[in-house]
């Protein structure tokens, strides 16, 4: 992509070149008053100007240039505090080409009745509950809202803030797009079984069953809406040579809905369920069923990267997986609201011995090719049906 600005620049660097060209002409009729200091500025101004017209030195670089495009971000926590959107654009400087973004739907209590004064910031760092947060939704397409045009094309803002066991949660979603047009592409990251957080949401806990989930998933399809979703392969102390617990609960549920998008976040690993050895069937087993042709995964987290990468074997193993089936896997941080660029890139970095063993072809297509894919997509589809269905 050449950008208008490159365009001016390159023409003016030719303009320029022709002023020097006749003032070396000038020059050599000795007509020129002061030759070196009136050369010497001509020459450096078309030097800037021919840098200012190579693509990628542009102040808006092409997307070609960028790392990666990143399909799993939180710029809030789980006290819903983060950092500021301007400041994440330059964390993402000529990095990080498009960001799906959200928030975190869950808000950890402060119960000082249970806590005094020790104000816990992660679900781990208390025995309170947490909660469904949906003012979540509002405060991300408000961070979106305060970008420039240029700057909003670079995200993919998501639909979080709704209780997946409710049935009225494909209404809070259709309620999100008509208060906020024109801005979401997505549902999620949004939890079913999560080691350790399912069990401490107030209320019910969740289920691959319940037919509000498919509910909500039925209206995201109708909309076009990508569905990123959080659902571990297994509980986290499963009995030895036990099946793996959700395994064919989520197929199940990706085969009931096969006009939805779905990206399966961190591949369904978990901080300790391990990718167990029936991880690469489980994945293989979805990835060649044609009637799963609809469903992605994301190979987010460093929990996820730590272990794709623990042994040269396993980083084969997972290389090759990636190599046969390159359209279906895509690259995602999850990094939660970082403070700088280094704590941003800390998951691509980890992944540096995977991308050395992916063909060109695969690599470009998860690190950026995929995401590209899905979420343009997904983006045309989302302002279609609010074009015809928000009056
Ligand atoms: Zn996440």
């Amino acid at each position: 992509m050449t950008s208008v600005a490159q365009r001016v620049s390159a023409w003016l660097a030719f303009h320029t070149l022709a002023k020097l060209i006749h003032s070396l002409a000038r020059y050599g009729a000795k007509s020129e008053r002061r030759p070196a200091v009136s050369l010497a500025r001509t020459l450096m101004m078309c030097i800037a100007l021919l840098a200012c017209s190579i693509p990628g030195h542009s102040q808006s670089t092409r997307a070609a240039d960028y790392l990666f495009n990143d399909t799993h971000f939180h710029l809030t926590n789980y006290i819903q505090e983060g950092i500021d959107i301007h400041d994440f654009l330059k964390i993402m400087g000529t990095k990080a080409g498009r960001v799906a973004l959200f928030g975190i739907p869950l808000q950890q209590q402060w119960s000082y009745r249970v806590d005094e004064n020790r104000a816990p910031t992660y679900y781990l760092n208390s025995d309170a509950p947490l909660y469904y947060y949906s003012f979540t939704d509002a405060w991300i397409a408000t961070a979106y809202k305060s970008l420039s045009k240029e700057e909003q094309a670079r995200f993919d803002p998501m639909i979080t803030g709704f209780n997946p066991t409710d049935m009225y949660a494909a209404d809070h979603i259709r309620r999100v797009l008509k208060a906020f047009p024109g801005v979401f592409t997505g549902i999620g990251e949004f939890s079913i079984h999560k080691e350790f957080v399912s069990a401490k949401i107030s209320g019910v806990v969740a289920s691959l069953f319940d037919p509000a989930l498919d509910r909500l998933i039925d209206f995201a399809s109708e909309v076009g809406l990508v569905i990123l979703i959080h659902n571990d392969v297994d509980v986290p102390f499963a009995k030895p040579g036990a099946e793996p617990a959700y395994a064919k609960q989520i197929k199940a549920l990706f085969l009931r809905h096969p006009n939805a998008t779905f990206i399966w976040a961190h591949i369904g690993v978990g901080r300790i369920i391990r990718p167990i050895k029936e991880q690469a069937a489980i994945i293989e087993n979805v990835i060649k069923d044609p009637k799963l042709s609809h469903v992605y995964f994301d190979i987010s987290w460093d929990e996820v990267a730590k272990y794709v990468v623990a042994t040269p074997e396993s980083t084969k193993n997972a290389a090759s997986l990636l190599n046969r089936h390159p359209d279906r896997f895509v690259f995602g941080t999850d990094e939660v609201a970082p403070p700088d660029q280094e704590k941003y890139l800390k998951v691509y970095n980890q992944y540096e011995p995977l991308w050395k063993l992916l063909t060109p072809e695969a690599s470009e297509k998860v690190r950026k090719g995929n995401y590209q894919r899905i979420f343009d997509e997904a983006r045309r589809k989302v302002r279609s049906w609010e074009a015809a269905n928000l009056k």
